[in-house]
């Protein structure tokens, strides 16, 4: 029979993303837009790492499901590891992506290039309900440009240059973005570690 896997998020671009990287494996993939579950995970832990158990724990002792949860967010180094865990609400509770690269680039306009190395990091998790579980981390290096630049994606993609590319994650097609990215990197992990534990 094949098992279910609910994702912890309503987010239909991530559901379509991790649907795909699912198709090969031998899982039903649902959403909680499909159970109709409208619990909200409250993220207040230090690190994503803790954020995405914390998500993934809550909803499968909610609902008894096989749950994947993912947390993710930007670290800058020349701001100790900032936004980190408060990327989506680093300008304040309820701040647009424009308003927190706009806080971002403010208070970074006087660093030189060699400053402004950047990663974003994704840390998904895998509940089961006998409360084992399976976590694996993607990072995507890069640096901070100086204005905003491109269209596509979400968050900081516009001031984030890829390392080893010219231009940001927003110039990317989806496409291309879905090769590179901290969560395309850390869903081939859980899938590749799926297939070896065969659980
Ligand atoms: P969450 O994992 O959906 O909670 O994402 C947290 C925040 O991190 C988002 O609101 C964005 O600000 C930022 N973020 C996470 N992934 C990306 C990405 O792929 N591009 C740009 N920003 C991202």
């Amino acid at each position: 029979m094949m098992k279910r896997l609910l994702i912890a998020s309503r987010n239909e671009g991530k559901i379509i993303e991790i649907r795909e990287l699912f198709s090969e494996l031998d899982y039903h993939v649902l959403s909680l837009n499909d159970l109709n579950l409208k619990h909200t995970v409250l993220e207040d832990q230090p690190d994503f790492s803790g954020n995405s158990l914390k998500k993934s724990r809550e909803i499968s002792k909610l609902t008894g499901e096989i749950v994947l949860a993912d947390d993710s967010g930007l670290e800058v180094d020349a701001l100790g590891g900032k936004p980190g865990v408060l990327s989506a609400r680093f300008a304040g509770e309820n701040a647009t992506d424009e308003e927190n690269n706009k806080k971002l680039l403010f208070l970074m306009k006087d660093l030189p290039p060699e400053r402004r190395t950047a990663r974003f990091r994704c840390v998904l998790t895998m509940y089961w309900p006998d409360d084992t579980y399976l976590q694996t981390e993607g990072i995507c290096p890069g640096r901070i440009g100086y204005t905003p630049a491109g269209k596509g994606g979400f968050g900081y993609d516009p001031i984030f240059i890829l390392c080893g590319y010219n231009k940001t994650m927003a110039e990317l097609t989806m496409e291309e973005k879905n090769k590179v990215s901290h969560r395309a990197l850390a869903l081939k992990a859980l899938t590749e570690n799926l297939r070896l534990i065969e659980k």
